[in-house]
């Protein structure tokens, strides 16, 4: 049997379902009940937190005949038609990927057309910040005047980079980060039905270091289930996701400040021909830059890492030799790619192209 990644198993396909985000799920299923369907929402938040599967999960709601709760009952006709992938009524566009531009370009002529199966069209646009100005102008107009039977689901980690003319007209919702607690409850649910057994401590690591996404979460499970078969003990977690990682970023770090680009690129080749996923792995390398940056900053910083002894000596010693401003402009270039490694085609090039930016970007200021 081929293999499912966690997150793509598990992704909710009701309200109740989506973790951590209970005050959004509850207003829309009252909406779809009370049959009270604005034109344009918004979902804001982090990576991972539940902005598009809530979106798809409303999708079908809107359409759905005889919503249970105000979710879709994934059984009438309208459901099963939206279950298809070729369907026509929910149309997806990822404003960070390119190929679907084309979609956008033309959106005010598509528009027209009524929808095939449901009483609604509706349209999610994810990363929505990163649209053409073309495209925007496309969208605005649509907004400012919306066929009776088309909904806007837009989202976006970046809600600032929105024109005021797009927030404005639409019902805005923000996903928050998914407190420990729940992600641990959820990697319990999904190990027992799973048929993995575990250790409390390791659950809590694994859920700690997914760092309130659910995706990021799953993810880390995955390698983590990959590596300990069907049990999950605290001291492999441990190996799998410090011990092993740290000196692959410590060496990564000292290669980029040391403007080795050649040795960068090694690296993350290693890493991924390991196997290790490329978003997770620019995340982790972005919080050992902070980490760095906390030690070289803060009175007490272990109070703040919580790192194992031997771990936070071997950091520190790196810190001692590196500056704040290079930390900082390497968190930058990571911190800017974070919403494109989402969609990207080949995250591992973004995450070499941002390697070969802070180094170029040392030099130009040394220059
Ligand atoms: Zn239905």
């Amino acid at each position: 049997m081929i293999y499912q990644a966690l997150y793509r198993k598990y992704r909710p396909l009701t309200f109740e379902d989506v973790i951590g985000q209970r005050h959004i799920t509850n207003t829309l299923s009252n909406q779809i009940k009370a049959n009270k369907i604005v034109h344009a929402y918004l979902f804001c938040g982090s990576r991972g937190t539940g902005k598009t599967s809530t979106a798809k999960i409303f999708a079908k709601a809107i359409n759905c005949q005889n919503n249970q709760n105000g979710s879709p009952c994934g059984k009438c006709k309208t459901c099963t038609a939206m279950a298809d992938t070729v369907n026509m009524d929910i149309v997806e566009i990822d404003a960070a990927s390119n190929n679907r531009v084309d979609e956008i370009r033309d959106l005010r002529e598509k528009v027209k057309f009524t929808p095939v199966n449901g009483k609604y069209k509706i349209y999610i646009i994810d990363e929505v910040h990163m649209l053409t100005d073309s495209a925007y102008n496309a969208l605005l107009k649509t907004l400012e005047e919306p066929p009776e039977h088309i909904v806007f689901i837009l989202a976006t980690t970046e809600p600032h980079k929105l024109p005021a003319t797009i927030l404005s007209r639409c019902v805005r919702f923000d996903f928050g980060l998914v407190p420990v607690e729940e992600l641990t409850n959820h990697l319990k649910n999904i190990f027992e039905k799973e048929k993995i057994t575990y250790e409390e401590e390791a659950v809590k690591v694994i859920a700690n270091a997914g760092e309130g996404s659910v995706r990021d979460t799953l993810s880390i499970a995955d390698s983590v289930s990959a590596y300990c078969g069907n049990n999950i003990t605290f001291q492999k977690v441990l190996e799998i996701l410090s011990l092993n990682d740290n000196d692959i970023y410590i060496n990564l770090a000292n290669s980029l400040f040391d403007k080795d680009l050649g040795k960068c690129l090694e690296i993350v080749d290693t890493a991924y021909r390991n196997g290790k996923n490329m978003s997770v792995f620019a995340k982790d390398l972005s919080v050992h830059f902070r980490n760095l940056l906390v030690i070289k900053t803060c009175k007490e910083p272990n109070k703040i890492l919580v790192l194992p002894e031997n771990i936070f000596k071997k950091f520190s010693n790196q810190a001692e030799k590196l500056n704040n401003l290079d930390l900082m402009n390497a968190m930058k270039v990571f911190g800017n790619i974070e919403a494109e490694l989402r969609y990207a085609l080949s995250p591992k090039i973004l995450i070499e192209t941002a390697l070969v930016s802070i180094i170029s970007n040392n030099d130009l200021k040394k220059n």
